[in-house]
Order: structure tokens, then sequence, then C-alpha cells
């Protein structure tokens, strides 16, 4: 077994306490490509022990926030470093593109530990509260203790940094769970960390199953805060088994977001956005716009136009600089797909394009699956409401601006949203009326570790990225210093329980 293959606890690599392995599978050809240590019960006792004295003995919560800052920035570094060798393993691990590993992966890692580093590099941990006459009151953010981690496939390498920048830069430990289809980023990145020069036992990596260790994570009395991506059906239990220690509990979850078009969008653009929208990653995207609204006024020139584009992209497997859209993470997930497209075929839905697995030649055992855009839909449709996490679009025409909000805004997600259109401050009226955690206009996407994404409704609870990312990860104490000075000057307490 390689390094790469080892969990992460305190300073070491190691190999799970009951020897047990599993195997991550390569979707673009369906074969073996790692043997990993399977963490179990055993594993999860002594690593959430080991956080646990990190964060109560060790140097890193009483440390500065510019030394840590500079641990954070030279993670980041070591991320650069590695490069290459990330964003090969990201690809044949998870399936998603070479291209989207080199351009979004690795260029979102590295800056997540900056932008992190930046704010606990300001040490702004306290701030005065409102003037009082008779004392001085302030607030103080404090880490909060040992934070569980918890990661869905779709963007291994981008979740690991979202969860540890955030939570290592406020001054707490972690531990990370990845999801068992695409471990080995995640396992580089705490291996990463410790030659980082990252304290022992702050950064520490366990792959395993979710039923298993995942569970063992959320209800450890050791762990204080639990953030987890990944879907609203997990989302729930997980906020079920944290109530039992009532843990503080961030969740990121999924998505059934509007992509709007209305007939003042620059079309020829917005074919390219609202494909860019939905296919990106194989539709595995938590805000992917996979209900795509079409104005009934450019319906009839849109559609064609947005077919004809989807008919060009290629499929192909994840090392291929030419694929445009690798295979889907696995062979229950194209499964999935396969079963969302008949649904939407038995619900009147017609396939305008793909419809199919893909054929791939010379890699036929891998997971390939055409981008396929149904129309004929009505928004109360199953492939309407329900997240299918694949590359699949459903087109609906909407005839004004009051019915696309309602429209999209009939859904249990609102993860986020776009609009397209030349017209801005149309455009911005009808993003303020969607009831989603972010909005892009005339844009698709654009993720940014400085702004807040998270979700309104069952797309989650909290934020990630920004101040208010930063903030999920620490406590918020008042302390109250008395300036009256003396038992005559408080007239308050003294009439209540006064001599
Ligand atoms: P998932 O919910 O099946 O698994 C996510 C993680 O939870 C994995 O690490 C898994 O092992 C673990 N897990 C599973 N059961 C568990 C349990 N009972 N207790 C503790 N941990 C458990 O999700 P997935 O299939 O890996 O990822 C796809 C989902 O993630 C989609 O719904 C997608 O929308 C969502 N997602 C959301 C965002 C966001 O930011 N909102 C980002 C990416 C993905």
């Amino acid at each position: 077994m390689t390094d790469t293959n080892r969990l992460v606890i305190g300073g070491d690599l190691v190999e799970a306490a009951s020897g047990e392995t599993f195997e991550s599978i390569d979707p673009s050809t369906g074969q073996t490509l790692a043997t990993v240590a399977k963490a179990g019960k055993e594993d999860v006792r002594r690593t959430t022990e080991v956080a646990r004295a990190a964060f109560d003995e060790g140097p890193w919560p009483r440390m500065k926030g510019r030394k840590r800052a500079a641990a954070l920035l030279a993670v980041a570094d070591g991320i650069k470093k590695e490069a290459t060798e990330l964003a090969e393993t990201e690809a044949r691990d998870s399936g998603g593109t070479i291209r989207k590993a080199n351009n979004a992966d690795i260029g979102m890692a590295i800056s997540t530990f900056r932008v992190y580093a930046e704010m606990a590099g300001r040490e702004e941990d306290e701030e005065p509260l409102p003037r009082s006459p008779i004392s001085y009151n302030y607030l103080r953010r404090e880490p909060m203790g040992v934070c569980a981690a918890i990661t869905p496939w779709n963007f291994p390498l981008q979740m690991a940094a979202w969860k540890i920048a955030p939570a290592i830069a406020a001054g707490n430990t972690v531990i990370l769970k990845p999801a068992s289809y695409t471990p080995l980023s995640s396992l580089m990145v705490g291996r990463i960390c410790l030659e980082a020069g990252i304290p022992e036992g702050v950064v520490n990596v366990l792959s395993g199953p979710g039923a298993a260790a995942g569970e063992e994570l959320v209800v450890s009395p050791l762990v204080d805060k639990v953030a987890f991506t990944g879907s609203t059906e997990v989302g729930r239990r997980i906020m079920q088994l944290a109530s039992g220690t009532v843990k503080k509990v961030t969740l990121e979850l999924g998505g059934k977001s509007p992509s709007i078009v209305t007939d003042a969008a620059d079309l020829d653009y917005a074919v390219d956005g609202a494909l860019w929208g939905v296919f990106f990653h194989q539709g595995q995207v938590c805000s992917a716009g996979t209900r795509l609204f079409v104005q009934r006024s450019v319906f009839d020139d849109f559609v064609p136009a947005l077919v004809k584009r989807a008919q060009d992209l290629r499929v192909g497997p994840a090392l291929n600089a030419e694929s445009d859209l690798g295979p889907v993470v696995s062979q229950s997930q194209l499964e999935t797909v396969e079963r969302y497209v008949e649904i939407g075929r038995s619900e009147g839905a017609e396939v305008a394009v793909g419809g199919e697995r893909a054929v791939v030649e010379g890699h036929e055992g891998g997971y390939y699956y055409r981008p396929t855009i149904l129309t004929g839909v009505d928004n109360s449709m199953k492939v309407a409401q329900e997240e299918i996490f694949g590359p699949v679009l459903a087109v609906i025409p909407f005839e004004d601006d009051d019915e696309v909000v309602s429209l999209a805004n009939d859904s249990i997600y609102g993860l986020a949203g776009a609009v397209w259109s030349t017209d801005v401050p149309r455009a911005v009226s009808i993003a303020e009326r969607l009831r989603t955690g972010t909005v892009w206009i005339n844009d698709y996407h654009m993720i940014n570790p400085r702004y807040p994404f998270g979700g309104y409704k069952q797309s989650g609870i909290g934020r990630e990225h920004g101040k208010l990312g930063f903030d999920e990860y620490r406590e918020a104490k008042h302390i109250h210093i008395d300036l009256a000075g003396g038992r005559d000057k408080h007239p308050w307490w003294g009439s209540l329980f006064g001599r």
C-alpha cells in the first residue's frame, strides 16, 4: 500500500486498525484504480481522541492567526507543487475530465487555502459591541473544537479544501471523511498538510464507508461540529444523528436549480451558458442548472440550437484532453440516470437528444452517458422535481417573469440559479425573487471562495466560503466588563436581589 492509500491519523499515515481495505474504481474504465485503507469504528474512535487532544492541549488553537496563515499558505504551495499528480489522480478517481481537474479543481483548492490564510492572518477575532454607559462589551470569535467534515464524490479535492481550510484557519482540528468512491485526492491533501507543517492531529483523513465511519463521527461526543456536503437524504440523517449531542451542523445538500432564458437574452451566448450550467462534470454538480426555463417567444429558436450544440459535445475518458464530458462516477449512478430518463419518458417527456449510454471505443467498461435534453416537461414531473445528478436537462417553457419566478421557486431545493438577459435590471428583479442561495446573471457555476455559497430550503443550512463560511467554524462569545463600579451602582440586580 502506498502513502496515498493510507489513513492520515495524528502525524502518521497508517493502515486501518482492522487491516481492511476497499477498491476505488476508475469510472473511465470500470477497472480498479487503487486499494485503499478502510476506516472503521476503531479508527474513528482513535482519531477523535487524537483530534480532541490536539485541540484541548496542542498549539494550534492557541497560535496567533498569522502563524496559522503561514501554515495554510504552505499547504497551498504543497498543492501547487503536486498539481500534476493531484489533477491526474482526481480525474482518474472521480471521472471528472482532466481539463476540469487542471482548470477548476487545482486552482480552487489553492485559492481556498489562500483566502482562508488571509482571513486567519487578519486576526479579526474580536469586535466591540454597542456602547453601554455602565459596561464594556465585546464579541470574541473562538474555534469550535473538533470538526468532522463529510464530503461527496463529485468534487473530492475541492470539497477537502472547502472544509479543511476554514476549519483550521479558525483554529479547529478536523477529521475529513471523503466519499468511498473518491478517497484518493483527500488522502493526498491530508499528507500535504502534514508536510506543510500543520501540527499532528490537526488534520486527519479517514477513508471509509458513510454508514460506519461517517455515522460514528457524527455521534461521537468528542466531535463538536459536523460540516456535511452530500445528498439531502443523508443530510436529514446527519441532522437527526447530530441532535443526540446537539452538535453544530452545516449542511450543503442537493439542488434542482433553475436556469432562466428570457426573451432579452443574447441567445447564442445563453445556449452555451445553459449547456455549461447543466453538463459541466456530467451534471454531477449540486448547483447544476437542471431545469431550463425558456420564454415561449424565443423557445422555438432557442431549443433547436441548444439540441444541436449538445449533439456536438464529446463524451470520452477523463484523461483525454478532448473530452467535454467524462463518465459518471459509478455503475450505480449510471443506472440512476437511466432510470430517471425512463421515468421522464413514462411521464410524457420527449428525448430531444441523448437518452442512452455513450459508447467510447476502447473504454467499453466505463460509465458513459450521452448529454440528454428532455422537452415536453412540466415542472411537476419527477424529472423536474428530483435531483438526478447526471447529464440530464429538463426544458420547460414560460410566458412571463411572474410565471417563471413561481415555477422556479416551486421546488424543495433552493441552492442556485441563473438568469440570462441583456436587460440587467429585469434580470436583477427576477434574481431577487428567486428563493436560492446564489443567482448568477449571464453566467453559471461562478463559485468563489470569497463569496458565500449555500442553500435555502432543503438545499442546506449555513454557508461555505467568505466571512460567513469562516464564522460557521467559530463560536461567538460575548464578554461583559462592569464599568459601573461597586454594589451601590447596581440598581438593577440590587433591587431584585439586594440587601
Ligand atoms: P451522499 O449523501 O451519498 O454521501 C456524502 C457523504 O456522506 C459520503 O462521504 C458518504 O460516505 C457519507 N455518508 C453516507 N451516509 C452517511 C451516514 N449515514 N452518516 C454519515 N455519513 C454518511 O452524497 P454523494 O452521492 O456522495 O454526493 C452527491 C450529493 O452531494 C448530491 O445530492 C449533491 O447535490 C450533493 N452536493 C452538494 C453540494 C453543495 O455544496 N450543496 C456540493 C456537492 C455535492
